[in-house]
């Protein structure tokens, strides 16, 4: 009889520990379960199903390369294995470990039950460099704070070697009732939005692998000084690639391991960043429902959906945070630099739930995260565990003009204010008459004026703030 293999967000079959563990037993079914059926499991934003799609279709024809078929399906994960162990008369169940609070919830219950049906369920690990559930401060409590959860996981944690992808796979072939990849319907329909994202990128596993490959050789030495300008491609870029699985912060650790570049030091600190946030999500099952700043929950957002959709659109009337919308609407990624802009922008400036962000930025990111995501909206809003204080208002014109100083990265996604001179780029509603009608630029009509006065805005979400605060 075979051993089942889970896949879910580990689509890769290299350094992938549930794979290697049942081809060693002998024969493999595959099976990915779209599961959006058990209580609350958040359905996937459309931008990442565009992601899921292809990534399964890659995964799909690497198991073929290497002998078995990867069995796509959909409904409640413990009803489909159910099904697949009656057709296949398996005894084992395999899978690498989630940490979504409802996922894993799933995950334990069907231990329990395949336990009790006297089968075998085992877990393993590959997701993250360590286990949250057993990276203990020093009082065995969880990690609040990034700095010594860094130091702890540098320091106390084991480090395994990524295990090699299996040479060939004996696949299990029997008769099973599964769907066809389009069945899914994981695509968009009519229009079809997702052209930008097939030209950025290259979901699955090669993709991934020739991503790390490439950042490592073009892109660390510089990475410290270079990862926070827009216009440039210096970061890695392997956030969706994170997300889905199709890369392991084992082997990334091990690719840098063997280069001493400078900006590898950087680089570990900031896949450390997305450990820490899978940190505070096992800790805290509601992580993006509730500030973890209990004083938050008392705070008056605006209600304004005029200034929502303006932001969505990529239409507020500052241009850095213009740009970064577009990005994320044309290619489902936002520089990091920006995505801080951006949020503060809705959060502070606009004074709207940070909660309104994390959704939209849930729907259109190919990276969508569920712990990245709103551990870092909860970071910006200042409502988070290790996070900026929320009198720290970005400017977003004097961000625009220290990371985008000559205006490129505006310029390509903002066209319709392109043609003015750096100085006014940023601050399009300073420059003078005769300059903007020389340029055709009429504010309000082509681009608009900001919807919101930076000042005043900030003053405003200054004593909002203030009076949470005073409630405490
Ligand atoms: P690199 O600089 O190359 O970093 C490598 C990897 O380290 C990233 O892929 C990511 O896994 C991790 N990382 C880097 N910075 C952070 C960070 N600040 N927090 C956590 N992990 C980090 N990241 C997501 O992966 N998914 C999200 O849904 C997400 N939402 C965000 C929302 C907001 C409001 C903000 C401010 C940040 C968000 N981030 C999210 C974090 C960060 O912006 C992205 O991880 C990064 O921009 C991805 O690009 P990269 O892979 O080129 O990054």
């Amino acid at each position: 009889a075979p051993t089942i293999v889970l896949f879910r967000r580990d689509l890769r079959v290299g350094d992938n520990a549930a794979l290697a563990a049942a081809v060693d037993l002998g024969s493999v079914l595959a099976l990915y379960i779209h599961d959006e059926e058990n209580e609350n499991i958040r359905p996937m934003g459309a931008a990442s199903r565009w992601w899921l799609h292809h990534s399964l279709d890659a995964l799909g024809q690497k198991l073929q390369a290497s002998g078995a078929r990867l069995i796509f399906t959909r409904g409640r994960t413990r009803d489909v294995v159910a099904r697949a162990i009656a057709a296949s008369g398996a005894k084992r169940v395999h899978w690498n470990r989630r940490y979504e609070p409802a996922e894993a919830a799933v995950d334990a219950a069907l231990k329990t039950d395949l336990r009790e049906a006297g089968l075998i369920a085992q877990s393993f690990d590959g997701a993250l460099l360590h286990e949250p559930s057993l990276l203990k401060t020093g009082s065995g409590g969880y990690y609040k704070v990034y700095t010594p959860f860094w130091r702890a996981l540098n320091g106390g944690v084991d480090r395994r070697d990524p295990i090699d992808a299996p040479r060939s796979i004996k696949g299990w072939n029997g008769k099973f009732d599964g769907l066809s990849l389009d069945d899914l319907d994981l695509l968009p329909k009519k229009p079809d939005w997702a052209g930008g994202l097939a030209c950025r990128w290259t979901p699955g596993e090669d993709g991934a692998r020739q991503r790390l490959q490439a950042f490592e050789k073009d892109d660390l030495p510089d990475y410290e000084r270079q990862r926070d300008i827009p216009a440039l491609q210096g970061t890695s870029r392997l956030s969706p690639h994170l997300a889905f699985g199709e890369v392991t912060p084992f082997q990334i650790f091990a690719a840098l391991h063997q280069s001493d570049q400078a900006g590898a030091a950087k680089f570990r600190k900031e896949i450390a960043w997305r450990e820490f946030s899978y940190h505070l999500l096992f800790h805290n099952r509601d992580l993006r429902e509730r500030s973890f700043r209990p004083e938050f929950e008392g705070f008056l957002w605006r209600h304004d959906a005029r200034a929502l959709d303006a932001w969505q659109d990529g239409r507020t009337g500052y241009p850095i945070v213009d740009a970064g919308m577009r990005e994320l609407w044309q290619t489902g990624w936002m520089h990091n630099r920006v995505r801080m802009i951006a949020a503060s922008f809705l959060i502070k400036d606009l004074m709207l739930d940070w909660r309104d962000g994390e959704t939209w930025f849930w729907d259109t990111l190919v990276d969508a995260d569920p712990a990245n995501n709103p551990a870092s909206w909860q970071w910006v809003a200042g409502s988070g565990a290790d996070a900026a204080p929320y009198f720290r208002i970005f400017n977003p014109v004097l961000q625009g003009e220290k990371f985008d100083p000559h205006g490129d990265y505006v310029r390509r996604y903002v066209p319709e204010i392109a043609a003015l001179p750096d100085r006014y780029l940023h601050r399009p509603w300073d420059a003078p008459k005769s300059l903007l009608e020389e340029n055709q630029i009429e504010l309000g009509r082509g681009y608009p004026k900001p919807i919101v006065d930076h000042g005043a805005a900030r003053d405003r979400a200054l004593a909002a703030y203030h009076s949470v605060r005073g409630k405490a």
